[in-house]
């Protein structure tokens, strides 16, 4: 068998970054990685079984890419859905050649040589393992980069399955993601997206302590970086401290994600998440106050058990009034080993879906009406790629996040990719922006 492997990722950038690894290590050991399964001698399929939808969407995928073996391929199933369903999909998708969970994915190597020997091989560990600085990692060519600062979680919210597919929490050391990020500068990366299950317990478990806001301070001091942009900040313990750093380190991006899944205190409750509706509306009013023009992302889970029409109402008001400029909508997908499948009055599919819709349709509306205040201004604007419907060029603000938010399209003439250009808005179409380089 010759030496082509080929990465098919699925799910969040926490997927993204395993894939990375596994590509780094794969092309370590002598293989060359290739984009194109059709390619490869070895197709991984890095999954997600984050809820219905996305198990869905990767069994589509597996099965995909199992018609591929027609051609001598070899198949591996890894990530989440390998690590909380290894078993079934081996008795049930015969195609697949090798299971590695996410306990176990730095074994990548040896699973595929013992494919090669003729072995079905799964490796399902548990999930304690997180990358550093030494470890190899292929990423694609963009200045751009996910950093993993922490992996796992403590938290037992009800809804949620992750804990059981990627273990319990563990930071990096500061020292080891400064390092890494100074080699991503190195290699051309302006941009660094940090990536947790909850990064605001940061440090708690080697330090003993929050240490997000010196991280973000360590940071911040990496010459050549420009933009550091903070994800999954748990509204639970965002402290004064982590408000000013975001206030004060001038390359923190002034673009808070905060997860609240809901407003009404007894969703809350059950959903066992921390704070009430008192605490959020006293932090989002703080991180107003103290930070000018802050950009607040925020997620919402719609049909969770016991919502009645009138939380649905209530919360629909908090999102308009609170003017969140992203937000992410989920319809509650009630998981086989959640606690909260086995929670009285599930809501009925259509009425979820219903609710979700109508959500969006009221976070397009806030949205709308909050990207307004960019029309007329000049902001600074990372140059990602070129436009192929225009001769132009395609963008992002320090206020929107890639892949999930908002575009710039900008009109000047030859843009370095990667550079960071100030850009006159001239208007918006929806959720993009539209401006020429000054
Ligand atoms: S904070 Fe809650 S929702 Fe997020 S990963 Fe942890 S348990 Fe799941």
């Amino acid at each position: 068998m010759s030496r082509k492997v080929s990465m098919v990722t699925l799910g969040c950038e926490k997927n993204l970054v395993d894939s990375e690894v596994m590509a780094g290590i794969m092309a370590e050991k002598g293989y060359q990685v290739t984009e194109d399964p059709q390619d490869a001698d070895v197709i991984i399929v890095n999954t997600c079984a984050f809820i219905d939808a996305a198990k869905q969407e990767s069994v589509d995928t597996v099965l995909r890419m199992a018609k591929l073996k027609a051609l001598g391929k070899k198949l591996v199933v890894a990530g989440c859905m390998a690590q909380r369903y290894a078993d079934q999909l081996a008795e049930e998708i015969p195609e697949i050649d090798g299971i590695v969970g996410t306990g176990e994915f730095t074994r990548i190597h040896e699973l595929v040589e013992r494919i090669k020997q003729g072995e079905r091989p799964k490796l399902i560990g548990n999930p304690v393992y997180i990358y550093d600085e030494f470890t190899p990692r292929l990423k694609g060519v963009s200045a751009s980069a996910y950093v993993k600062i922490a992996e796992g979680c403590d938290h037992r919210c009800t809804f949620c399955v992750i804990p059981q597919m990627r273990g319990g929490f563990r930071s990096r050391s500061i020292d080891s993601i400064v390092a890494e990020v100074c080699q991503l500068v190195a290699g051309g990366v302006r941009e660094v997206n940090l990536i947790a299950q909850d990064s605001t317990q940061y440090g708690m478990d080697i330090y003993g302590a929050r240490r997000l806001p010196d991280l973000l301070r360590a940071l911040n001091d990496v010459e050549g970086l420009r933009w550091i942009r903070l994800h999954y900040a748990y509204p639970g313990y965002f402290t004064d401290e982590l408000i000013a750093a975001f206030r004060d380190l001038d390359k923190v991006v002034k673009y808070v994600d905060i997860p609240l899944q809901h407003s009404e205190d007894h969703i809350l409750r059950a959903m066992q998440r921390p704070g009430r509706q008192k605490h959020i509306r006293e932090l989002i009013g703080k991180l107003r106050e103290e930070i000018s023009d802050v950009v607040i992302r925020s997620s919402f889970i719609v049909g969770f058990p016991g919502e009645t029409e009138e939380d649905f109402n209530r919360l629909k008001d908090f999102v308009r009034e609170m003017k969140f400029d992203h937000v992410g909508v989920f319809t509650y997908s009630p998981e086989d080993t959640s606690p909260s499948v086995h929670f009285r009055d599930q809501v009925e599919d259509d009425i979820k879906d219903r609710r979700a819709s109508d959500l969006m349709e009221v976070a397009r509306e806030v949205a709308e009406e909050r990207l307004a205040r960019f029309v007329g201004a000049t902001i600074p604007v990372l140059i990602e790629g070129r436009d192929e419907d225009s001769a132009g060029y395609i963008g992002r603000t320090p206020f929107d996040a890639k892949e999930i938010d908002g575009i710039v399209y900008v009109t000047g003439n030859d843009l370095t990719i990667g550079s960071i250009l100030p850009v006159s808005i001239s208007h918006s179409v929806e959720f993009d922006l539209v401006g020429e380089v000054v």
